[in-house]
Parts: C-alpha cells; structure tokens; sequence
C-alpha cells in the first residue's frame, strides 16, 4: 500500500523525464510527476493526486538547479503544453528526443540498440508554426484569446504564443482588440458552458514560403453579431497578405474544434504556398505540415531513403494536399496518392495540374481500404509513402502493402509509439526495418517526428 497522501511535502531528485515534458521523482519507489522539474534538479515537492501507479506532485521550490534549464521562458507556455520542453536548452531537447526513439525502438519492438541516425535539428525553433487554432473566451467580462490550460477547458490568455509565426500572433491579437471595442463580450465569445455566444476559434495558416494568410472564424451560426464589413475591411487592409477568410460553422457542444460546413466569406477558398519549389493549394480542411522549412528536410530525409529511379511507381498514402508525391513526380514513372479527406484529394489533384503532372493518380477513401483494392488491380509500385496519423498505420494496411512486391516502405511517423508496434507488423510480413532517422519539427515542444526504411528481405536478399 503507498502512504502517499495529498499535501505532503518531500525533497527529492528528479530521476527522469515523461515523454511529455514532465520531471519524474520517486518517493519510496512511487513514480510522481511534475511539471517544470528537470532531471539533475534537486526539488521540494507538494503531492497534488495519488493514483494507484503513479501520482502528480507540484514544484514547491528548486534546491538545485539543472545546467540546461532555460530560465526564460514564460512558465504560461509550459501550464499550457505550448512549449512544454521550453525550459530545457534546445540541444538537450533533441538528445531527449533521440534517447526516446531508441528506448521505444528497444522496449516495444525489441530492437536494442538501433542504430538511430543522429535527428535533424531546426534552424528556427522558435516562430516556426504556420498555423494557430486559437481559442476565444470571456473572462470577467472581456474578449480573450488564448490557450488551454494544459488537460482542462480553462483559457490562458496569451499574447506572444512563442512558437508561432509573428504575424499569425498579430493578426489574432488585432482580431481581439477589434472584437473589444464592440462591448457584448458575452455574444461575441463564445461559452462552453452555457452554450452561448458566436465565436469559438480562430483557425489561421500564413504560407511560410508565399505568405499568403487564411483566417477562418469558427462560429456557431453565419450571421455576424456585430456590422462585420468594417471590421473586416479593416482587417484586409492592416493584412494585405489576407488571401482568404471563411467561417466554419460549429453548432456542437462537442471539443472538436472543426464543424464540417465552411463559408467564404472574403477572397479565395484556398492559399498558395510552395514547398521544395513546387506549388500548392490548401483549402481549410485539409492537413498541411505546419513547420514548412523542416518539413522541407523530412521529405527530402524520406527521398534520400528512398532512393528513387526514374522508372519507378510510388505511392503515396496518406498524401494530404499531395505534398510528398508530387515534390517527386518529375523524378519518377508513376505516383499513385489516396486520402480521406475529400477536401484534400480535390487540392492533391488540382496541385498536380498546377506542376504540370499527368502522371499522377489520387482516389478518395482510407488506406486501409483502397491498398486491397490496388492489390488486386494489379498495381505494382517500387516504392511506398506512408505518412498517417499519430495513431499509425492499420494492420489490414500493412499486410496488403507488404503483398505488393515494393522494394521499400518509407514511413513518415509524427509519432514513434505507433511506429515502434507497426515496426513489427512489417518485420513480420517480410520487410526489415534499415533506417531510422528523426526530424524535429517540433521544437520547444515533446513532439516527435521520424522517417523509417522497411526493405523487402526477398528482394533484397538480405538473408
Ligand atoms: N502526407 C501529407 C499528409 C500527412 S497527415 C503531408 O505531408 O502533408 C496524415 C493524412 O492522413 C491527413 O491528411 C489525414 O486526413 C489522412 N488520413 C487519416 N486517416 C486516413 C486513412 N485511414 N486513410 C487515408 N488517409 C487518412
């Protein structure tokens, strides 16, 4: 039984590190975590919550000090998961990062001592993200935007978001300023309690490369509570770059961000951008990498991988807007895309157009379910992109993808959990993990990223 009780008081060493930014302590062998501690620091720590493995403790006073903590960081970007590896100098965030990719490689797929290749580090790593979804709320009695508390529905207001691109942060800002002025806080904002109010989210993307900027007002119903057409032609004209604006209408009580309907309401329903010197369109729902210059070299790791022939067929899955395929269209045969979203396959095709491809071929529909279907019409592509989400590939997928004869799969993992357990999915349908290189995309932040090689071991003869 633990004698652990909420309040106590304990001075301790900070063993470890959560793979969510958290210090981990141990009092008689019982695992607490908390926030803002780092391993070497020597902590007084408060019990907050007792569970049956594990508890939650919180920082009462830092005895002895790590020689990698970053002390300037604003403490509101940790409590909100923003940047919750901000107080850890950026060097060791990405030897903690590749620590985590060989343990999860070790523990779950039983490989120890991988020999991961060293992760690719950001230039930039800080105001990198091209995107925001920004929370809009009324705390006593005026606008705020802001952040989550980190596991609540609680709003931080927050002006400098740290991570985010400049001008992103500015625009949400004059949003809120301009929202201000009308008074009627609680029509404007929106309530997650009661239910009422207009406005949800702010939901921005500014193209890193073309800097053209779409801004789409999450609301709950299409009709301004204010007179929009000043306030917006005010907003286009402080933001020339404006190349779009849209509502998206969300009447749920739910947390999804998103409903499914969007309005144009201003411009284009798309933006421009241009990744690895080809041209894309994005349209709001579609998923666009949201650090552009360091998903540049994350492609470009998973075509070194690849190690692509003119006269090769590809397919790219999981292909979003078309991003991955199409950087290569030109240096191969063939490309065959699927994706769910059928927002993003109509940009994906519209995008091959624009670069001039017609070697390319997209179908709606999830992998899992197409892959079976290109297996029995008999196409046969030399190599595979896989790129899906955190909760990886699906296991009907992958032993059809593995039945095709490909010489390689490349698999674009934003999370290493999953790809360690798919690791020997594939080793056990015939493909041998080679390579394995991480990519921080996600600086500041507990995010991971990863390119993996699967080799056909009958093709490749390498038993
Ligand atoms: N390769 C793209 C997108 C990667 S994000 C890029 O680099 O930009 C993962 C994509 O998988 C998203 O576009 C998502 O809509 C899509 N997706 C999610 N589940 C899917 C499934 N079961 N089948 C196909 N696509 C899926």
């Amino acid at each position: 039984m633990n004698e652990l009780k909420k309040n106590m008081v304990f001075t301790s060493d900070v063993v470890d590190l959560t793979h969510e930014g958290q210090g981990v302590v141990k009092i008689g062998g019982f695992p607490l975590f908390v926030e803002n501690a780092l391993p070497g620091e020597q902590i007084e720590v408060r019990v907050t919550k007792v569970g049956k493995n594990f508890g939650f403790g919180r920082l009462e006073r830092l005895i002895k000090q790590s020689p990698f903590r970053m002390n300037e960081i604003n403490l509101d970007y940790l409590r909100t998961g923003i940047a919750d590896f901000g107080h850890l100098q950026y060097e060791q965030q990405l030897e903690y990062k590749q620590k985590q990719v060989v343990e999860l490689l070790h523990k779950t797929a039983h490989k120890e001592n991988f020999p991961v290749e060293p992760i690719l580090p950001a230039e930039q790593t800080k105001a990198y993200r091209n995107k925001a979804q920004v929370p809009v709320r009324e705390i006593n009695g005026q606008i705020e935007t802001g952040f989550y508390r980190k596991n609540s529905h609680q709003l931080v207001p927050i002006s400098d978001f740290y991570i985010q691109d400049p001008i992103i942060d500015n625009l949400v800002n004059t949003i809120r300023d301009g929202l201000r002025a009308f008074g009627q806080a609680s029509k404007i904002a929106y309530n997650e309690q009661t239910r009422k109010g207009w406005l949800r989210n702010l939901v921005i993307r500014r193209a890193y490369h073309s800097h053209e900027i779409m801004l789409v007002f999450v609301v709950t119903n299409a009709k301004f509570p204010f007179p929009q057409k000043e306030f917006l032609a005010e907003l286009i004209e402080k933001f020339p770059e404006l190349k779009s604006i849209q509502l998206n209408i969300n009447k749920t009580d739910g947390s999804f961000i998103l409903g499914k309907k969007y309005v144009t309401i201003y411009g284009s329903d798309t933006i421009k951008d241009t990744m690895l010197g080809k041209t894309y369109e994005i349209s709001a729902p579609s998923f666009y990498q949201v650090n552009t210059s360091q998903a540049e070299k994350l492609y470009q790791t998973a075509y070194e991988f690849a190690e692509l022939k003119q006269e090769d067929t590809i397919i790219d899955a999981y292909s979003g807007i078309g991003t991955i395929g199409l950087s290569v269209a030109d240096q191969v045969a063939r490309v065959y895309g699927m994706e769910v979203i059928p927002a993003a396959v109509t940009n994906a095709i519209r995008n091959a157009d624009l670069n001039h491809f017609n070697n390319v071929k997209y179908e709606v529909g999830a992998a899992e379910e197409i892959m079976p279907q290109w297996l029995e019409d008999g196409i046969k592509p030399d190599v595979i992109f896989v790129d899906p989400p955190r909760k990886g590939l699906d296991e009907r997928f992958i032993e059809t993808a593995t039945k095709v004869g490909a010489r390689s799969v490349i698999y674009i993992s934003c999370n290493p959990a999953t790809f360690a357990r798919d690791v020997i999915r594939f080793e056990q349908n015939g493909y041998q993990l080679e390579r394995v290189r991480p990519v921080d995309l996600f600086p500041q932040t507990h995010h991971i990223e990863l390119v993996g090689k699967f080799t056909n071991v009958e093709k490749n003869n390498i038993m």
